[in-house]
């Protein structure tokens, strides 16, 4: 057989999506400061269902079949508006499963029709109320699994199956793709999924690989990570990561370092990051990789140090990546006079 014939193989051509999920690239960033240190991302985003949550997903769901809680045409309810959604309701569709949605009402119209075009059930709940309110999303998702015969919860907080996804996935794949020397890895928090499993892999290959919180500014992980109590709760813009408790899942043993990243500035970075190297990346991966510069320019010895992209910026061109927005949010000036002559001009 020769080359091309070889590379055509019906063998090698992937039968589903779900076989395109995970390896995705992993690329150097040349175009910025990194003082001694080099810098590389992967770029999660890549995956079908566009972030880093479908491995979970799929993870997640194969762990509910082979226990046997999950039969064929059964459902699963999840309580999640954010990349979690997306993912199981991709996995959801090509395998065939019912998917209930909670979701709090806050979350933008674009998420809610994507999910209903996926073919995900949603269940709208207030946004305005806390844990222990009856109409909390995630007491809703619980009430709606015992009242629905054969349901599963999917609970990707404390599902043992998300971080397995990146000990198994992720993080081996950053090994190899790094040539086996990586002096630090750069991730954020929403579930702990992402933080664990590679903690955990690298415990076991490379101890003395540091894993570095990056955290959105008025999350309490950052104070946890760096053993201080934690400061008062804030709100921000960043979606998908930073947390006012500490998931089940996030096993922070191994993670002795965090930057508190404000929303100016993970927004300034993934501006910058599509203006120089050209990559559309979502608003965590700025705070990733404003977190992973300071990490590098701190740094008095060369190092390896890897970050993740882990969704895209599509979903954030009404926003961040939109001037009129920042502005209104007073992360960017509103022209002045003479700018704006020069605009009409
Ligand atoms: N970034 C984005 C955009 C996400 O949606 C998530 C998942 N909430 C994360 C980062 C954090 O991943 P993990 O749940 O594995 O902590």
């Amino acid at each position: 057989m020769n080359m091309i014939a070889a590379l055509h193989s019906d063998e090698q051509t992937p039968r589903s999506l779900l076989d395109l999920i995970g390896n995705t690239p992993l690329v150097e960033l040349t175009q910025f400061d990194t003082g001694p240190c080099r810098l590389f991302a992967k770029l999660e985003f890549q995956n079908p269902g566009g972030s880093i949550k479908d491995r979970p997903a799929l993870s997640m769901i194969t762990a509910f079949e082979r226990d046997g809680r999950l039969q064929p045409g059964g459902t699963l309810v999840e309580a999640t508006a954010g990349n979690t959604g997306l993912g199981l309701a991709l996995v959801a569709a090509l395998k065939g499963y019912r998917l209930i949605l909670v979701i709090p009402d806050k979350m933008s119209r674009e998420k809610v029709l994507h999910l209903k075009a996926l073919g995900a059930e949603v269940v709208m709940t207030r946004s305005d109320v806390g844990k222990g309110h009856p109409a909390y999303y995630q007491d809703v998702a619980a009430r709606i699994t015992a009242q629905t015969p054969g349901a599963v919860f999917i609970n990707q907080f404390a599902n043992p199956a998300n971080p397995l996804a990146h000990e198994v996935g992720t993080a081996p794949e950053i090994w190899e793709q790094m040539g086996r020397r990586v002096d630090a890895v750069v991730a954020g928090i929403g579930s702990g999924g992402t933080m664990t499993g590679i903690s955990r892999f690298f415990a076991r290959v490379s101890p003395s690989t540091e894993m570095v919180l990056a955290d959105p500014q008025g999350s309490i992980l950052v104070d946890v990570v760096e053993g201080r109590q934690p400061g008062e709760l804030g709100s921000w813009l960043v979606e998908g990561i930073g947390e006012d408790f500490v998931p089940p899942n996030a096993d922070l043993a191994r993670v002795a370092r965090g930057y508190s990243i404000s929303d100016a500035d993970s927004f300034a970075a993934a501006r910058e990051l599509l203006r120089l190297e050209g990559i559309l990346a979502g608003s965590s991966s700025g705070t990733l990789l404003a977190a992973a510069l300071r990490y590098c320019r701190e740094q008095t010895t060369p190092k390896r140090v890897v970050t993740l992209f882990p969704d895209g910026g599509n979903k954030y061109l009404s926003k961040m990546f939109n001037d009129a927005w920042m502005t209104d949010q007073g992360f960017l000036q509103r022209p002045q006079q003479g700018d704006l002559r020069d605009l009409i001009q």
